[in-house]
């Protein structure tokens, strides 16, 4: 059931035991809400437990709070409600919505978000979930702290590409303008997110010899960057920002990265300036926003790059390209 803000934060309120997860494959808004929101309902008193089935990603440890998050109980737990942030399938959450025995509450910003939980908040406009939380932690009139504002603007300038992509929005930056006055510190969080280990800039090379452009009549050029599997665990599986180098090409209008998890399982993430690839993902069981999304494909490399360009020029040739 598709529910306001307002009664999102009255469910919230009614419950006691809450346990709070987001996607697997963590980025910055879906840890950075987890955290702000943790911080803001134990201020409240409640017994609140933050699960999570992955590893938090070295560039976001310094996240106040990471700390807090557990990994899975070893068997099903009971709550009075299960809180998924950031997460527009169930299976985004890998195991958790096995062991915990909850009604699901899903607050979420993805165009493509399948409608599965029992109460959703959706606002496909908003340019983060980090902006959702603070509008929440507005209307329940939360004092918020450094340790919130850290967390919210690394959320919300996480997935704006540091105010850079399409979906910067005079909110996302009014709201960042107010997670300054908090406390936030954008040049620290910076540093932070863009600190490497010396490893990651050494496998560049090999990275980047991959790039391969393919020229389609209905979109324009597509480019490939492939990460194959050793060099994905030499990266630890942190391949943050590495799409930028296929979507930063003069003429490129699609850019895919492919993360070679074995030799069977490819996980893709799209750019796009025009193409809504949310609709590509789709197709292949992912999701995400018009000019952003993801999926994880089943076949050996070259295939996969076989089927994207076929699912793309058949989604351009249905009915165009949409913005
Ligand atoms: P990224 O390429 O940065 O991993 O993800 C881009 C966007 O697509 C994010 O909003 C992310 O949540 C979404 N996304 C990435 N992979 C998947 C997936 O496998 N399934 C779904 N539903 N969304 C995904
Ligand atoms: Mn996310
Ligand atoms: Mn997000």
């Amino acid at each position: 059931m598709e529910i306001s803000l307002a009664v999102s934060a009255q469910l919230l309120r009614k419950a006691f035991n809450i346990v709070l997860t987001t996607h697997i494959h963590p980025d910055g808004d879906a840890l950075g809400s987890l955290l702000a929101l943790y911080f803001y309902l134990v201020s409240t008193g409640k017994c609140i437990r933050l699960l999570l089935d992955d590893d938090i990603p070295a560039s976001l440890a310094f996240l106040p709070g990471t700390e807090e998050i557990q990994k899975l109980p070893e068997t099903p737990e009971t709550a009075d409600l299960l809180v998924v942030l950031d997460a527009s399938d169930a299976e985004r959450i890998g195991k958790v919505k096995h062991m915990v025995k909850a009604p699901i509450l899903n607050i979420d910003h993805h165009i493509s978000n399948t409608k599965y939980a029992d109460y959703l908040y959706l606002d496909s406009a908003a340019a983060a979930t980090g902006e959702i939380i603070m509008q929440l932690l507005e209307l329940e009139k939360a004092s918020i702290t450094k340790e919130m504002a850290t967390c919210l603007f690394t959320a919300i300038a996480t997935d704006c590409g540091f105010f850079r992509y399409a979906n910067t929005s005079p909110n996302a930056l009014r709201y960042a303008a107010d997670l300054v006055e908090y406390g936030a510190k954008p040049s620290k969080i910076a540093e932070c997110l863009d600190t490497r280990p010396l490893a990651a800039i050494k496998v560049l090379p090999k990275i980047l010899e991959t790039l391969e452009i393919r020229e389609l009549s209905a979109t324009g050029q597509v480019a490939f960057l492939t990460v194959m599997p050793s060099l994905l665990q030499e990266l630890n599986d942190d391949t943050e920002g590495l799409i930028n180098y296929p979507r930063n090409i003069a003429g490129v209008e699609i850019a895919v990265l492919l993360k070679v998890v074995n030799d069977n399982v490819i996980r893709v993430s799209l750019r796009s300036k025009i193409t809504d690839v949310s609709r590509v993902a789709l197709t292949f069981g992912g999701g995400g926003h018009a000019r952003a999304a993801g999926c994880t494909i089943n076949g050996p490399v070259d295939l996969v790059k076989d089927q994207l360009i076929s699912a793309i020029e058949k989604l351009s040739k249905n009915d165009g390209r949409s913005g």
